[in-house]
């Protein structure tokens, strides 16, 4: 009998490849650092790439989830300045969809098919790769022997570190606050409104929530600031975001949990080598400005699996062409997510009148156009993972 698969780190994209990897027959152990599945992290939004790789892999998402009908980016006094009405989108409808990511995380659980292992509060202490597999010693004592290890460990990898060393993550010059608040209605729009230095999300989910995400020009490594002093700093910004501050001020003390982070990215994907492969941020942490990290965690996740399909007999070939399918789309996404944030972030006065200015002259038919050649990759992926499982 062949070696089972490992996958370290059970965020999205480890979740994913492990659904992914058991749909294909393989068995599939997950070791996660932490004792308790609580995930990291407010809001989240899955383009219609992900959504159709879920789909694919018979993952309901869907009554997680609430349908965009639109991604609006406004100006500080609240005007749309490029609207991207998603209902009228063919194609598109309904597929892109905002969670809470506690229960997105949750769902993603609950799919694990049975022949998936997942072990809580456990680290892989030692690898060792031999021709015919990988072994690994993990912090509970034990030990096992697999195919392939799959490194889904994140931004701060540690199965990056042992394959590629030190690589050093790039401050993309932003921190920034995340936070999921209750009663505050803003429709079925999510926008993004771009001050000067600063600009906030106000997305909304089930359940009249909103997520909420602020995002300010600052040196690294600033200290955090008390919630008041956070929203002060963004009480320019007029529109979905006084109705979203307005709600966070309503919440009593201690009810209002700010997440905040410096915003980090890889410089370059890093992919492992050899029975090692990486996926999601352990390979290429992007800034988050397209919406498209953990999307692109989930398509290298079911890619990982088409390459891998009934087996792996030559490593080195298969990983070869995990790379080759992945790297060049990755990279693309990666940069197209740090010029938009370039974009937004434009500091000097002129630029930024010139900016909202020529911004609204984009046409919705072309931003539209944009977001779909944006997803039509992921639904190619879709596409070949189930041809892969009806011919199962
Ligand atoms: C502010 C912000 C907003 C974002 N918004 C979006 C969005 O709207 N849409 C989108 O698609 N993406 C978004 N992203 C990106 C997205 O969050 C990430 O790309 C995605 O979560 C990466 O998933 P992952 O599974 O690769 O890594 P992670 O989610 O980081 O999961 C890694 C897992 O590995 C575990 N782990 C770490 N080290 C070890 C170890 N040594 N042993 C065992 N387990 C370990 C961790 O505990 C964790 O559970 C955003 C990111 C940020 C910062």
């Amino acid at each position: 009998m062949s070696h089972p698969y490992l996958v370290v780190g059970a965020g999205i994209g480890g979740l994913v490849a492990a659904t992914a990897l058991a749909r294909r027959g393989h068995r599939v152990e997950i070791v996660e650092r932490t004792p308790e599945l609580t995930a990291v992290g407010a809001g989240i939004i899955l383009g219609a790439n992900a959504t159709a790789v879920l789909d694919a892999l018979d993952i309901d998402v869907r009554p997680a989830g609430l349908p965009l009908e639109s991604l609006d980016v406004l100006n500080a006094a609240g005007a749309v300045i490029q609207a991207m009405p998603l209902a009228s989108s063919t194609g598109l409808r309904g597929q892109m969809l905002a969670f809470h990511r506690a229960e997105l995380h949750r769902v993603l659980v609950e799919f694990l098919p049975a022949n998936v292992t997942l072990r809580l509060g456990t680290q892989v202490v030692d690898v060792h790769e031999s021709a015919d597999s990988v072994s690994a010693r993990f912090s509970d004592g034990r030990a096992g022997e697999y195919t392939v290890l799959v490194g889904a460990d994140g931004l701060r990898s540690e199965t990056r570190r042992r394959v590629h060393g030190d690589v050093p993550l790039h401050y993309a010059g932003e921190t920034c606050w995340r936070a999921v608040v209750p009663g505050v209605a803003v429709g079925a729009a999510g926008t993004e409104t771009w001050g000067t230095g600063v600009r906030m999300g106000v997305i909304p989910l089930t359940g009249g929530r909103v997520y909420t995400f602020l995002v300010a020009v600052a040196p690294e490594g600033s200290p955090n600031q008390a919630n008041s002093d956070v929203l002060a700093r963004f009480a320019a910004l007029a529109g979905p975001c006084a109705l979203a501050r307005g709600g966070m001020a309503a919440l009593a003390p201690g009810e209002l949990h700010m997440l905040h982070h410096d915003l980090y990215e890889l410089p370059a994907p890093c992919w492992g080598k050899g029975r090692t492969w990486l996926l999601g941020d352990a390979a290429h942490a992007m800034t988050p400005n397209q919406g498209q990290g953990a999307a692109m965690a989930i398509e290298d996740a079911a890619v990982l699996a088409l390459v891998i399909g009934d087996g792996v007999s030559d490593p080195a070939e298969a990983h070869a062409r995990y790379v080759a399918e992945r790297d060049a789309r990755v990279r693309r996404v990666q940069l197209d997510s740090r010029r938009l944030g370039e974009v937004a972030t434009v500091q000097g006065a002129f630029l930024r009148a010139a900016r909202d200015l020529l911004l609204p002259l984009v046409p919705g038919k072309l931003a539209q156009s944009q977001l779909e050649r944006l997803a039509a990759p992921g639904i190619q992926i879709a596409g070949r993972l189930r041809e892969a499982s009806s011919g199962a």
